[in-house]
C-alpha cells in the first residue's frame, strides 16, 4: 500500500475529505493546491479531525512544473491523487481555453514530472460529465461518452492522454474515478463544501439559503423528461468518495495500465427531490424559482456502480438522508464558513 501520498487540490472539497480519510489509515500525505478555490484552513481542520498532521503543504500551481519537481525530490510520494482542477460548468463554457490549460495541461505537468521521479501510481478525479446526454440510464464504464461541455471535455482529454500514456509505459496503474455528484460533509461538521467566490454546486447553495446568507435557488430547466421536470443526478456523499480513494490506493497495485470506474450510488434524485429531503431535515424552507434550461446540461445522469462493487467489493453505505444532515451540521457549525 503506497506510504507517502501526493494529493494535488488537496484543500478543495473532495480533496479535504480524502486527506481526512488517508491520515486516519495511517498513510503520510502532502498536499499541493493554489488555493484558489479553497484555503488553508481546510488543512488546518483536516488535522484537526484526524488527530494527525498532514506531512506538509506547499502552495503550488498545478502547472508549475519546476515547483511540482521540488516537492517531488523533497518527500519522494508513492502514489498521486490528482484532483486539482477547474470544474464550474458554466464558467468552462464562458473562459474554455483556461478549463483546458487547468485540467489538460495540469494533469500533462504533473504526468511529466512523475515520470522524471518515477512515481507511477495515480488516481485521478474524471467526471461523469464525460458521458454527456447519455441515452440510457444507469450508466457503465464502457457507454459512450460525448461531453456537451468544455469542462467535460477537459476530463475526457485527461482520460485519452492516461489511457495513451498507459499503452506506451504498462507498468504504470492509473485509476480513473468518474464520480457523479459528491455531496455533503465530513459528520464533525468541521469540514464542508467552501468554494471561493460564486456558489455554483447545488449542496453549498442549499445550505446557504437556508441559512439565510443566499436569496433562493434557481433550478435550472423544469421540462426535462424526468419524474418532476427538474434534472436527475446520482448523489454520493463526499465521505464515500473520500473512501473510495483510499480503497483506491489499497488495490492500485492489483493490475497495471488505466482502469476507469463510475463512483455512484445506481440511484437517481431530482432537483426537486434533493430540495424536499434538505428542507425536511434542516427544518428550513428553501425558496426557488424554476428558470430556463442550462448550455451543457442534460437531463439524467445515473451511475452502474457494479464494476467497483466487483473489482473491490466496495459499495456506497451512506444515504441522501446523511448528505443532506452532514452538509447542514457543516453550515451550523460555521455560519460565515471557515473563517470564523
Ligand atoms: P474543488 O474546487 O473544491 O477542489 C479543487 C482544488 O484544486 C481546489 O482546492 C483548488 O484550489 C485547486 N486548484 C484549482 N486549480 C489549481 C491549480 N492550477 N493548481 C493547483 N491547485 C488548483 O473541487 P472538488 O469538488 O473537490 O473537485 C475535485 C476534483 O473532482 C476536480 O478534479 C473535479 O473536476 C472533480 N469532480 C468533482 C465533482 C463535484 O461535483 N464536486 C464531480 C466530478 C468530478
Amino acid at each position: 500500500m503506497p506510504a507517502t501520498v501526493l494529493v494535488t487540490g488537496g484543500a478543495g472539497f473532495i480533496g479535504s475529505h480524502t486527506c481526512v480519510e488517508l491520515l486516519r489509515h495511517g498513510h503520510s500525505v502532502v498536499v499541493i493546491d493554489d488555493y484558489s478555490n479553497s484555503s488553508p484552513q481546510a488543512l488546518l481542520r483536516v488535522e484537526q479531525i484526524s488527530g494527525r498532521p498532514v506531512d506538509a503543504f506547499h502552495q503550488v500551481d498545478i502547472r508549475d512544473r519546476r515547483a511540482l519537481a521540488e516537492v517531488f525530490t523533497r518527500h519522494y510520494p508513492d502514489a498521486v491523487i490528482h484532483f486539482a482542477a477547474k470544474k464550474a460548468v458554466g464558467e468552462s463554457v464562458a473562459r474554455p481555453v483556461e478549463y483546458y490549460d487547468t485540467n489538460v495541461a495540469g494533469t500533462i505537468a504533473l504526468l511529466s514530472v512523475m515520470h522524471e521521479h518515477n512515481v507511477r501510481r495515480l488516481v485521478f478525479s474524471s467526471s461523469c460529465s464525460v458521458y454527456g446526454n447519455a441515452n440510457k440510464v444507469p450508466l457503465g464504464e464502457r457507454d459512450p461518452v460525448g461531453p456537451t461541455n468544455p469542462y467535460a471535455a477537459s476530463k475526457l482529454m485527461c482520460e485519452q492522454v492516461l489511457t495513451d500514456f498507459c499503452r506506451r509505459l504498462p507498468e504504470w496503474k492509473v485509476l480513473a474515478l468518474r464520480y457523479f455528484n459528491p455531496i455533503g460533509a465530513h459528520p464533525s461538521g468541521l469540514l464542508n463544501e467552501e468554494p471561493r467566490g460564486a456558489v455554483n454546486n447545488i449542496m453549498p447553495l442549499l445550505t446557504r439559503i437556508a441559512a439565510g446568507r443566499l436569496g433562493q435557488l434557481d433550478i435550472y430547466g423544469g421540462d426535462y423528461p424526468t419524474v418532476d421536470g427538474t434534472g436527475v443526478r446520482d448523489y454520493i456523499h463526499v465521505m464515500d468518495v473520500a473512501e473510495a480513494h483510499r480503497t483506491a490506493l489499497e488495490r492500485i497495485d492489483e493490475a497495471s495500465g488505466m482502469r476507469t470506474f463510475n463512483l455512484g450510488t445506481g440511484h437517481g434524485t431530482s432537483v426537486l427531490q434533493l430540495v424536499r429531503e434538505f428542507e425536511r431535515v434542516s427544518g428550513r424552507t428553501i425558496p426557488y424559482r424554476i428558470t430556463k434550461r442550462r448550455p451543457g446540461d442534460v437531463a439524467v445522469l445515473i451511475a452502474d456502480p457494479a464494476a467497483v462493487a466487483q473489482a473491490w467489493n466496495w459499495t456506497t453505505t451512506r444515504d441522501l438522508t446523511a448528505m443532506c444532515r452532514d452538509a447542514w451540521r457543516a453550515q451550523e457549525r460555521n455560519p460565515v464558513g471557515y473563517s470564523v
